[in-house]
């Protein structure tokens, strides 16, 4: 059973200052999170844990974790300028971008971030753009093949498929990179590598170290560059679906720490960092969608309309994902309603849930769509002229602040050319 962060009287309260509908964020949970990730990684000295920007990026969701001891992870300029302006500067900031245009590097070395490269070609072309190597210096990393954590009854646990993803380095790639680096300058060396997504398996990570880990004893040996740290990047899950099991992050903090005490250790390396770069887990399950049933419809199957749409979350509509929707107030009546329950857009695919069974719904009833505060708001869009909601954090002290206002119909049209 999943259960939203809030009461009903609590929302309808939060719905008197903030028409629905809106993202509502748990500043409690967001704290606690981040001091969960700390604390499974506290056994490595320098472990940092780089939010990815991208998944929630508002600046107040970024001084908290700020102030809870997290960098951030850029991939493009305008996250560049807004972890700026949140404080981040040099080593607080990593920059992970692909495809990168050459103003990117620019004001990433203006800001002293870490740069990740993506591809072998982008040495040169960041030589080209910057004018030097920086001392500190990061490459990605794409093994090739199946990326897999084994078979169980249910089928493959965790499958992805790195041969068929465009980001990073061969393996041959990195080796030539790192030797190619370190003649024009470069000292200390990261890996970097992202080969699965929403992993919901303790397994990933410690899998995934493993073999960063021993790429890095044999870029060691085969190059002599110092490799500083390993950046086991994102795809920590969470539980969508509320037959699935959290992570538990403590006990993934520490299948990382057997792996390095088996690889790097031995080899002399035990002063290597970890560094994550999570976006999802950080941030998913602490962020609601909040909207209000608007309409009933009945043809061939049983409609709820709701305020929000896919321009508000977009992964029902474009992956087919799961969000779990909690009718509030109605948490102990039988789920014995089969709906769609749909937004306004003039897509077909603008549906947040098909075929889910729930409470019966009336109009005016509070739906809190769970863990969208990662990846939701962030892919808004304005398809049929809809503008974005506002975004609230629920304090710890259970006050409410809005931290993003709505749009409005001049924000909309401040773009556009009239004559
Ligand atoms: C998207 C992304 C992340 C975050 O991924 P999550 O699945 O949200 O954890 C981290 N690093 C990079 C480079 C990314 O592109």
């Amino acid at each position: 059973m999943k259960t939203p962060f809030v009461t009903k009287d609590q929302l309808e309260a939060i719905c008197q200052a903030y028409p629905t509908p809106f993202h509502l964020y748990n500043e409690a949970g967001i704290r606690q999170t981040a001091r969960e990730v700390n604390a499974a990684f506290a056994w490595n000295q320098g472990f940092q844990e780089y939010f990815a920007v991208k998944a929630t990026p508002t600046p107040e969701i970024l001084k908290i974790l700020r102030e809870e001891g997290c960098g951030v992870d850029c991939s493009s300029l305008t996250e560049l300028l807004m972890s700026e302006r949140c404080g981040f500067s040099g080593e607080e900031i990593m920059f992970s971008s692909n495809e990168t245009p050459a103003e990117e590097f620019v004001q990433a070395e203006k800001q002293k971030a870490i740069i990740n490269l993506d591809d072998f070609t982008h040495i040169a072309f960041l030589k080209e753009t910057i004018g030097y190597i920086p001392e500190t210096i990061s490459c990605r990393y794409n093994p090739g093949g199946v990326f897999t954590l084994g078979e169980s009854e249910e089928g493959f646990q965790v499958m992805d498929n790195p041969s068929e993803a465009k980001y990073g380095f061969t393996k041959d790639q990195i080796i030539e990179g790192f030797q190619t680096l370190k003649a024009m300058g470069a000292k200390h060396f990261g890996i970097h590598a992202f080969l699965a997504s929403n992993t919901i398996s303790d397994a990933y990570y410690p899998v995934l170290a493993g073999q960063l880990f021993q790429l890095a004893v044999e870029l060691k040996e085969r190059t002599g560059c110092h490799i500083q740290f390993i950046n086991l990047s994102g795809g920590i899950g969470v539980p969508y679906r509320p037959e699935q099991k959290k992570n538990n992050i403590a006990a993934i903090g520490a299948g990382v720490k057997e792996q390095f005490e088996q690889i790097l250790v031995p080899a002399g390396m035990g002063d290597v960092k970890i560094f994550t770069e999570m976006g999802r887990f950080m941030l998913a399950p602490n962020g609601h969608l909040v909207t209000r049933a608007i309409h009933e419809k009945h043809i061939y199957k049983e409609y709820i309309g709701v305020d929000a749409c896919a321009a508000n979350l977009m992964r029902p509509s474009i992956y087919g994902a799961y969000h779990h929707i909690t009718v509030m107030g109605k948490e102990a009546e039988p789920c014995d309603h089969k709906y769609d329950v749909v937004g306004s857009l003039c897509e077909n695919s603008d549906k947040f849930a098909v075929d889910r069974m729930l409470p019966k719904i009336d109009k005016g009833d509070l739906l809190v769509i769970h863990d969208t505060g990662a990846h939701g708001f962030a892919m808004g869009y304005n398809y049929n002229g809809r503008l974005r909601s506002a975004e609230i954090l629920l304090k710890e002290d259970g006050t409410t602040k809005m931290i993003r206002r709505r749009e409005t119909e001049e924000d909309y049209f401040a773009t556009l050319m009239w004559d």
